[in-house]
Order: structure tokens, then sequence, then C-alpha cells
């Protein structure tokens, strides 16, 4: 198995270094792991975001673990040259369609969340949002100018029938490995994309996943259940725009920016591409005070859903469940740990 480490810019290295060090202590038979230039990093390097050689590398590997990318030096560049432009080819080039973000809470963090801890505790949702099609990418769109002189802004919200069947499959897959059950979100009731939508969920669960319950709900509907009952649900799967604000509903209930770790992954055996969620965070790089966990999170999700070691992903999710019961927080958290203090206090935390 390849994983290819891609730091990037800003905290990028800094909390990828600690994956590292998890790695290093996991110490898997047959894992090669690379490195490459990405972001800002590969700009300084080689004047582009995603050098050819680096993409290369990202397609032959079976995972990808990128830091994060972008930062105030680059900002100046024109559009297709910044860093976060390297962001967007990489996905493109990886056809990486379903965005996986859990949303879970660390029972050391229950009073962290803005929630009460009674409807949090236990939370462990895990979100599956379409990533590239939907609202975001149909045509036609702009800005059109009326005869009138009035002008009209237009987006499309466009699902072919193959577009939900893939996303689908990988929700009810996933949730039969986790033995856990789907919802599927939409607005049904209003838009003839999400009638297809539904319709094509039910075919897919019908033909091929009849064992991994299925229930539908509405996106407005869904946003109230998340605050009032979370932990009813298990995976949703949902389009693009609705997985975008309710994922980030979700994650925010489970504490700090620090924690969240993301998967992008494209049809079976393609490899995915792991990230935390936060950015290159330049307020507090290179004062190595950045939070870790995500990285390690996405390192997890990664030995999970790529590269066949799920027995592996377990013990680095427990061991960060275990550093923070015992009282590991970086700044964010309200600690005082620098990165490599709470890296080197999940290692400890690692079982053999
Ligand atoms: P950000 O996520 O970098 O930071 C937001 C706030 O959260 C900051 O105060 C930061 O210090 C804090 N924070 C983020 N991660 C943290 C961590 N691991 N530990 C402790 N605190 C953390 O978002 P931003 O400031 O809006 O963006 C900064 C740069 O990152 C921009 O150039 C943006 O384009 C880029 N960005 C990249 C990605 C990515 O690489 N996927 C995602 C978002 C933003």
């Amino acid at each position: 198995m390849k994983l290819l480490l891609l730091p990037g810019d800003g905290i990028g290295p800094e909390v990828l270094a600690e994956a590292r060090a998890v790695l290093g202590a996991l110490a898997l038979p047959g894992l090669e792991v690379g490195e490459a230039p990405f972001g800002g990093a590969a700009i300084d390097a080689t004047g582009v975001p995603l050098p050819e050689a680096t993409k290369a590398a990202a397609l032959a590997a079976d995972a990808v673990l990128m830091g994060a990318v972008g930062g105030p030096q680059w900002a100046g560049q024109p559009y297709d040259l910044r860093p976060e432009a390297g962001l967007l080819a990489l996905r493109a080039a990886m056809q990486v369609f379903a965005n996986l973000r859990p949303a879970r809470l660390f029972p050391a963090l229950a009073d962290a969340s803005t929630l009460k801890r009674e409807v949090v505790e236990g939370l462990d949702i895990l979100f599956v949002r379409e990533l590239v099609g939907g609202v975001y990418f149909g045509e036609p769109r702009g800005i059109e100018q009326l005869p009138s002189g009035e002008r009209v802004g237009v987006n499309t919200q466009r699902y072919a029938e193959h577009e939900i069947v893939r996303v689908a499959d990988t929700a009810f897959a996933l949730a039969r490995a986790r033995g856990g059950h789907v919802t599927s979100v939409d607005k049904a009731n209003v838009m003839e994309s999400g009638l297809l939508w539904r319709e094509v969920v039910t075919a897919r669960q019908a033909q091929a996943f009849a064992d991994v319950p299925l229930s539908h709900m509405l996106a407005d509907s869904c946003a109230m259940e998340l605050v009032r009952n979370p932990r009813r649900f298990d995976v949703i799967l949902t389009d693009n725009l609705f997985g975008d604000l309710l994922s980030d509903l979700a994650a925010m209930l489970t504490g700090s920016l620090g924690m969240l770790p993301s998967a992008a992954l494209g049809a079976p055996g393609t490899p995915g591409l792991y990230e935390p969620i936060h950015g290159s965070a330049p307020d507090i790089a290179g004062k190595g005070i950045a939070n870790p966990c995500a990285a390690i999170l996405s390192l997890a999700m990664a030995l999970r859903h790529s590269l066949g070691a799920p027995q592996a992903a377990d013990r680095v999710e427990a061991a960060v469940g275990r550093a923070l019961e015992g009282g590991a927080r970086t700044r964010d958290l309200g600690g005082s740990l620098t990165t490599r203090e709470m890296g080197a206090a999940i290692v400890e935390s690692l079982a053999p």
C-alpha cells in the first residue's frame, strides 16, 4: 500500500509531522510512505500549486493525506495559480465524488459542545455528501441581464442518475460496514432533482443494499433534528449543497475545528483524499501550537477506507480518545500543549 503525504502550507506541515509520528509508532508492514510538494510550497518550488509529478504520485497512491494549503503570501497570485486552485485541481484529477465527514463526539469533549451533554453524548454521525455535482456545478449559471436592464443570478441544481447511484452506493457500503443505517436527505417536496434523488436512492437500496435500513428526510427537518436529537442519525447521505450546510452544523456540535477530519472518495479501487477540515491557519503557523488531532484522525480514515487497515484506524481513534481523557489539550481545546506534545500524548496512548 502507498500513502502520499502532501504537507502543504502554514500549519499543514506541523500537523502532518504528528500524523507521521503516529504512522511510525504503528509500524505497519508493507506501507510505503511518500511526500510531495503541494500548494503554496509547490508554487515557491516550481511555480505551480499542483506540479505534474505530485499529481502523478497522488494518482499512483492508495491514499493521499493532505495538511492544508493557502496563506496570505500567495493571495496575489492569479486565481488558477493559487494554492486553493491546486486543491480543486487535485480533487478533479482524483475524481473524488463522495465527501465523508464524521461528526463524532469524544466523551472527554462533551462539555465543549454548544449542546447539552445528554443530547450529544455518544454522537457518531457520518455524512456522505455528493461533492462534484449539483447546484455548485450545474449549467446554466451566471448573472444575466434582462432586456429591462434588471440582472438575474442563475444557478442550476442538476443530478443525473449515475451521479446519485455512485454516491448512494458509497453511503450504503459505509453504513453496512459500520452496522448502521442511512438517512437520505433531500427536498423532494419542492424540487424535481430531490424527487429523482429519492427514487434512485430507494431503488439502489432495494437492488443492492436491502440489508441496510434506509429512511428519507427533508433537509429542513434534518437541520432541526440535528440540533434536537442528533443521535437518531447514523449515515446521512445528501447532495452537495445540503451536505455543505448540514455537515458544518453537525461537525460544530462536536467541538473545535482542530478535531475534524474528512475524506473524499471516488470509485472503489481508486485512491482517496484525506484532509483535516481546517485550513493553513496563518495566524498560528510556525508557533507549534496547532491541534494535530484532525490530521491524525484523517490518517485514521485513510487507514480504514483506503489502506485496508481498519484495526489500525480503530487504534488511532481510541488513542486520540484516551489522550483527551488523560487531559491532553492544545490551546484551541483550552489546554497548553504544543503540537508536538499533543502528538506525543496520542502516540503514548496507542495500545499495542
Ligand atoms: P483556518 O481553518 O485556517 O483557520 C480558522 C481559525 O481556526 C484560525 O483562527 C486558526 O488559528 C484556527 N485553527 C484552524 N485549524 C486549527 C488547528 N488545527 N489547531 C488550532 N487552531 C486551528 O481558516 P482561514 O483562516 O479561513 O483560512 C486560512 C487559509 O487556509 C486561507 O488561505 C484559506 O484559503 C486556506 N484554507 C485551506 C483549506 C484546505 O487546505 N483544505 C481549508 C480552509 C481554508
